[in-house]
């Protein structure tokens, strides 16, 4: 396994592999777990060569303070990534991605960024959307692997490619989790253990409310899962919607129950959790 800072030389190493090559590519803002190998499984068992890149991207970061708390821990994902069928890691700086310009470019997702994620974390989507792009012109993958755990990321990315044509299959990746069901996420390793043993509820939360949209209407369904954060003092709940998930937008109060997916975000002190369901 190569690990690669600059673009240039990866993209001398890239050029290396024969064009009836297959590449499968993980980007990832590391700090990696088992959903982030997941990921890598399925890009190795279905391409030649993988790519994983590390780089806790600036610009999707609508507070300063979460990205200096960000966990990074390149080291160990290195070590970590040694021992799975990865060929490449790129792990660039802010520099080498941005040069002196960290900024966002601004996307038009046709709504998918204003929704959600996007309401509560402004300008994120622009981020993604920059880092991702310029990722997807720097690698040159023959397929890309997203989680599900950040469903509207992955429905956005999907936007970008075919907006812009992309030559690149974007694939979606089951939410991998915890024994107690918490989604793995890089932002658990800063839960307290008063925390971590409180966030088993959001999942809990989803499960009980996807049996109740079999036979309760979504405006009880939303007010049902208020409720059951405001029994207890350690999560606060920042939004819960039940969204079609193609659009994304609120699903109607109808029974077509169909393509549904709830989605949740949750705050442990100041640590953002998010998750999803389909229902
Ligand atoms: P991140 O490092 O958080 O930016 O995540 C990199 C990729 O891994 C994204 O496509 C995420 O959706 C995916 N991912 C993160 N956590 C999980 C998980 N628990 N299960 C599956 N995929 C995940």
């Amino acid at each position: 396994m190569l690990v690669f800072k600059s673009i240039k030389n990866l993209q001398e190493y890239i050029s290396s592999f024969s064009a009836d090559k297959t590449i499968g590519f993980v980007p990832t803002m590391g700090a990696l777990h088992k959903g982030h190998l997941s990921l890598i499984n399925s890009a190795s068992l279905n391409n030649d060569f993988v790519v994983v890149s590390i780089f806790v991207n600036p610009t999707q970061f609508n507070k300063a303070e979460d990205l200096k708390k960000y966990p990074r821990t390149l080291e160990a994902d290195i070590s970590l990534l040694n021992k799975v069928k990865c060929d490449v890691v790129f792990a660039p700086t802010a520099n080498e991605m941005y040069a002196d310009k960290v900024e966002s470019s601004s996307f038009n997702f046709d709504g998918l960024e204003h929704l959600m994620e996007g309401e509560f974390r402004a300008g994120h989507f622009d981020g993604v959307g920059t880092i991702v792009k310029k990722l997807f012109e720097i690698v040159n993958p023959t397929n890309a692997y997203f989680g599900e755990k950040d469903f509207q990321q992955l429905q956005i990315i999907k936007k970008m490619v075919a907006k812009n044509k992309l030559d690149v299959n974007v694939i979606g990746c089951k939410i991998f989790r915890e024994d107690d069901g918490l989604a793995m996420s890089s932002r658990n390793t800063l839960l307290t253990s008063e925390q971590r043993k409180a966030a088993p509820l959001i999942y809990k939360t989803l499960k009980q409310v996807r049996e109740k949209f079999e036979t309760d209407c979504i405006e009880d369904c939303i007010n049902w899962v208020k409720n059951e954060f405001k029994k207890q003092p350690i999560l606060e709940l920042e939004y819960f919607q039940i969204a079609d998930e193609e659009t994304l937008k609120q699903a109607p109060n109808n029974n077509s129950k169909k393509n549904y997916r709830a989605f949740i975000a949750v705050f442990a002190d100041k640590i953002r959790l998010i998750d999803n369901i389909k229902l």
